[in-house]
């Protein structure tokens, strides 16, 4: 199916269906050319509570689609892949955050937003790579156990006075960015400016010349004054980048930084999902209400 068709078959079943899309900036280009939204996880978080149509779609991992589901549970909430996961969100083991809990009972938890519903359950307050740091800083703590990013923690636990228990987790996409992967570019460009986001392994995160979220990493190509970035994360973020700064040259690390989990979404797979109306999201009551506690208690912060 040729893009053309591929649009005009989603305007049309968005219409039949009441249906909004919302796609993370990982996802393929077709998709995010038919989302009525396209984010962060945090830009998505805040959207979820806007959304006037009868179903969501949202083109992501399944933890976003529980979030989707946690803050707007009225709606029907679609992924087009339920088995499109997040591998960082995988290593955060409910028994083991009991247990961590027990251990440590005078620390809050900070989960990342990369957590699926039964973890942020069991956490004080939720966060994102774009307000990390914030929350870290005003829970009311002096000891933090951070599930499960440890390079996100470790970034930003160097400028807190507080003690930040990490955890064993890591994206393995971003964790495979070596300074090398980011040299090999750089030697062929000597000119360009490295900007990674902090899900990336300390020896990228100190060298880099920016560190941000997905969206902070957008702003920053487009306000810099710097022609040529290597851009230090998932690939599919360059379509936002070239959209919003269409005359730089953007770069990618060697080899590509992809998630496989991401590209799970194929025009085919959501044309499916608004036609079966499948595969709906579903969360335990009570697990919905604690997670969206949590939640919630970010945006307070
Ligand atoms: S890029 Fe990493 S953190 Fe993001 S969805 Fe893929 S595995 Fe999870």
């Amino acid at each position: 199916m040729n893009l053309e068709n591929f649009k005009e078959t989603i305007q049309k079943l968005k219409k039949e269906k009441d249906a909004f899309i919302l796609a993370h900036y990982y996802q393929r280009p077709e998709i995010q050319k038919v989302a009525d939204f396209i984010g962060d996880s945090l830009e998505l978080s805040r959207m979820c509570t806007n959304i006037e149509q009868k179903i969501v779609v949202f083109c992501g991992v399944y933890f976003m689609a529980e979030i989707a589901k946690i803050l707007a549970p009225d709606k029907k909430v679609l992924i087009p892949y339920r088995n499109a996961g997040c591998l960082l969100a995988d290593m955060a083991i409910k028994e083991e955050l009991e247990k961590a809990k027990k251990e440590h009972p005078d620390a809050k938890v900070v989960a990342y937003v990369n957590t699926y519903a039964e973890i942020k359950a069991l956490s004080n307050v939720i966060c994102t790579s774009a307000n990390a740091k914030e929350v870290m800083q005003k829970v009311k703590a002096d000891k933090i156990i951070f599930v499960p990013d440890k390079n996100l923690a470790a970034y930003h636990a160097k400028s807190l006075e507080k003690e930040v228990i990490l955890w064993d987790g890591y994206c393995p996409v971003h964790n495979r960015i070596t300074w090398d992967s980011i040299e090999r570019v750089k030697q062929k460009h000597p000119d360009a400016v490295v900007i990674v986001h902090p899900e990336c392994p300390p020896e990228v995160t100190e060298r880099a010349d920016f560190v941000g979220s997905t969206s902070q990493l957008v702003k920053f190509v487009k306000e810099s004054p710097h022609e040529k970035f290597i851009v230090g994360t998932e690939e599919g973020t360059l379509f936002k980048m070239k959209k919003e700064a269409p005359n730089k040259k953007l770069l990618l690390p060697d080899p590509i930084p992809l998630c496989d989990q991401m590209k799970m979404i194929t025009p085919e797979r959501l044309i499916r999902c608004l036609e079966e109306e499948i595969y709906e999201v579903e969360i335990e009551q009570e697990t919905a209400e604690k997670a969206k506690a949590a939640i919630e208690a970010m945006f307070r912060l």
